[in-house]
């Protein structure tokens, strides 16, 4: 995705998606510089809901990534989100959008501050991106994913069943509820209402499945599938040699091996465009490993930017290969064993 990074802040860094700058443009063009203002001011209240989710999220260990800015609105990218701090973390950002917005409204009884003309249409700067934060507070707390309520809403049924089945039950409440918002916009042929209805069911459908999906690649072990049929090949071998295993073996890939310990890896990509003579040691790539006591949930990560993982025991030892072909034919297999 093609985005700028603008600033940082709390140590993440602030980015501005590529079409989000275009949209400024076309606010410009049609509203003029004061819609341009509080077109803005409408975006530092986004990331100052997304900072506040991001604050509570640190308290628990989470690492945020980013924060990227998009016309529809923002996103603060974490790479998990803890159980235990879920309810905190997804109320975070409504309640201060909500208080924010409070303020901003009391404040403006006491502050002259500007007022922007759009259309138009007179919007004292104050009272609109106070009413605005409110709106903004409020429309996070919809029950369904992905918005902060839905996270909500199965954070508080989870303390009473588990994570699974209330996943489930707040991703059939938040269809049903963008289901109404569809059949509202529908009737009142109000597209952007369409769009977030559809939007919303889209992500509550999908929440549930992420974590089915997650749920069984936790319980299969790196050690049960993975293939111990090992063809290794030496740094000191030419591409020659390689060509001659992969003819015989037939294997894409192959770990390097030197003194039994794991030093690389080699796919037939990395040979396509080189001589015959050059050294298995000059076009080997860093190997991706993972322990063997590791689940199928770790391999995946891996695999996004390798086509096999090597998976290693406690000395560091190959013990066996996970590719990505194994773990397509293993998905084919348990979407055929899926009981419901
Ligand atoms: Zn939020």
């Amino acid at each position: 995705m093609l985005s700028f990074r603008i600033v940082r802040i709390m140590g993440i860094p602030i980015e501005l998606h590529i079409t989000f700058i275009l949209l400024l443009i076309l606010v410009y063009y049609f509203w003029g510089l004061d819609g341009l203002i509080l077109y803005i001011f409408l975006f530092l209240s986004v990331v100052i809901h997304e900072l506040a989710h991001s604050y509570v999220a640190k308290k628990y260990g989470v690492h945020i990534e980013k924060i990227l800015l998009l016309p529809i609105g923002g996103m603060a990218m974490m790479d998990r989100i803890p159980r235990e701090g879920e309810l905190k973390i997804a109320i975070a950002g409504p309640v201060v959008s909500i208080l924010l917005g409070i303020v901003l409204i009391l404040l403006s009884n006491f502050i002259e501050a500007p007022v922007l003309h759009i259309e138009g249409i007179d919007y004292p700067l104050l009272t609109t991106v106070g009413i605005l934060n409110i709106i903004l507070g409020v429309f996070n707390l919809f029950p369904a994913f992905p918005m902060d309520g839905g996270r909500i809403l199965r954070a508080l049924l989870a303390s009473k069943m588990s994570y699974l089945k209330a996943t489930r039950i707040a991703s059939i409440i938040g269809q049903f509820l963008s289901f109404i918002l569809l059949l509202l916009g529908i009737l009142s042929l109000n597209v952007i209402l369409i769009l977030i209805a559809l939007f919303i069911y889209y992500g509550a459908s999908k929440e549930y499945h992420v974590l089915v999906t997650e749920d069984v690649f936790s319980k299969i072990k790196v050690k049960d599938i993975m293939t111990t049929k090992i063809v290794a090949v030496s740094p000191q071998d030419t591409v020659k040699d390689l060509m001659d295993t992969m003819f015989k073996y037939r294997y894409m890939g192959y770990p390097v091996v030197e003194k039994g310990k794991l030093v690389g890896s080699v796919s037939f990509n990395d040979i396509t465009h080189v001589s015959e003579k050059v050294l298995v040691r000059d076009i080997m790539k860093p190997p991706v490993t993972v322990s063997e006591d590791k689940t199928l949930k770790d391999v995946i990560p891996g695999l996004e930017t390798s086509d096999r993982v090597y998976v290693l025991d406690k000395n560091r030892r190959l013990k066996g290969i996970i590719s990505k072909t194994d773990v397509l034919r293993i998905l084919k297999i348990l979407e055929f064993r899926k009981d419901s």
